[in-house]
């Protein structure tokens, strides 16, 4: 039931995002197929009601002809409509069960049954109300107002338009018999559509979560940089500017870092660019495990890294660098490959009142290029 709830659902969610997406070959297979289920769940609807009426027969309530009548037009019904959707016709349209023209259809073979045979009208009306339970399950309000004012026509057409009595035989116990499996029917199509329902709600339930996660998913890729899991250069450089917002804001201090790994390029060069990545990779990882909270590390490209430090004056923030500095030198980089060896340099500056981003950073990047001049492995203050 989950199973057929959620692909019964599925042109929902279609008409619910708008453009419908283009259907593999394989998906109108697996479309077709479900069209196909449904169809035989309503042929079996067809053939038990057609046995209860050969019961109404039996007790001279109707004809075998009714009981007969009524399991072909219902079985021709389902033919044309698999004939039609293994032909593609559905396709063409939004919704591929075509369930609007389908309870319509149905709805008005029940009224002309119950105009044909008033006397067992009880099992016509009875299916009434599950036709359109089902198809309100699926279709739009306006779609539903249609079905529901076409059923009306048809039901006053009949109750005012003619004076057929309209019949729940009980004279006799085989009549009795009939009429309680029309209701025992009736009311377990009403539990099929109670668990549908509510298979359904599971189902878009879930899909909501799904699609939470995945848009979790796509923001955290959209900020954080794929190998060194940092924010990336777009995310860093907007937290920059809110930073500096905030500190003309309430006027409190904010140091940046460039920070570039020493001689990167030899350490592609002698261990592989895999080691390189690996590289990048644990050196990230040290710097999240020694800063604070509201510090923000951002690659800013290749092996050069932008640091926030929030609230630290340019003697805080050179001490902060020079600990990363020892940190990184001192890690166990052999590990990698024998005799390897990660430094890394900064340029370390603080906001001034009314400055930019642009020119901060260029403080801090000649700061950085000096720190290279001077020999490497070393922290400058701009
Ligand atoms: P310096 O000490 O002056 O910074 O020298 P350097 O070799 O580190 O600097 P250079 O700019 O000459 O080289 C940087 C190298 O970093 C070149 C580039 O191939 C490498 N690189 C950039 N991004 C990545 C990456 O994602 N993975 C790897 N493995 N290497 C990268
Ligand atoms: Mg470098
Ligand atoms: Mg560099």
């Amino acid at each position: 039931m989950g199973s057929a709830a959620s692909s019964f659902l599925g042109p929902i969610a279609g008409v619910l995002g708008g453009d419908r997406p283009k259907l593999t070959a394989e998906r109108l297979a697996l479309r077709a197929r479900q069209r196909r289920q449904i169809q035989s769940m309503i042929a079996a609807c067809y053939v038990l009601d057609a046995v209860v009426l050969l019961i109404y027969a039996r007790a001279g309530t109707t004809t075998v002809g009714v009981a007969a009548g009524y399991a072909l037009t219902g079985l021709a019904l389902v033919a044309i409509y698999v004939l039609l959707s293994e032909r593609g016709f559905h396709e063409r349209f939004r919704d591929h069960y075509l369930v609007t023209p389908q309870s319509a259809i149905n709805m008005v073979n029940l009224l002309v049954f119950t105009y044909i045979a008033p006397d067992v009208g009880v099992l016509f009306l009875c299916n009434l109300f599950v036709v359109f339970g089902f198809g309100a399950l699926r279709i739009s309000a306006r779609q539903t107002a249609i079905v529901w004012t076409i059923m009306v026509a048809g039901l006053a057409a009949l109750f005012l338009g003619t004076d057929k009595p309209i019949g729940m035989p009980t004279g006799t116990t085989m009549d009795r018999l009939a009429t309680t499996l029309v209701f025992a029917l009736t009311i377990g199509r009403c539990m099929c559509l109670g668990i549908f329902s509510s298979s359904m709600q599971q189902s878009l339930y879930q899909s909501g979560l799904k699609l939470k996660e995945a848009y979790r998913r796509i923001e955290e890729l959209a900020e954080l940089d794929e190998l060194t899991g940092a924010f990336n250069r777009r995310c860093i450089m907007r937290m920059l500017d809110e930073e500096i917002a905030r500190c003309a804001r309430n006027g409190s201090s904010c140091a940046v870092a460039l920070i570039d790994l020493d001689h990167f390029k030899r350490i592609n060069d002698v261990y592989g660019h895999p080691t390189g990545d690996e590289t990048l990779r644990t050196f990230a990882i040290t710097m999240f495990a020694n800063l604070r909270s509201i510090d923000r590390f951002g690659r800013y490209g290749g092996e050069e890294f932008l640091l926030l430090l929030p609230d630290l004056s340019q003697d805080q923030a050179m001490r902060a660098l020079g600990r990363l500095r020892m940190i990184v030198a001192d890690l166990d980089w052999s590990a990698f490959s024998p005799g390897m060896q990660v430094t890394i340099s900064a340029g370390v500056t603080t906001l001034r009142p009314r400055e930019s981003s642009d020119t901060l950073l260029a403080r801090a990047d000649s700061a950085l290029y000096a720190a290279k001049a001077r020999g490497r492995n070393r922290i400058v203050s701009a």
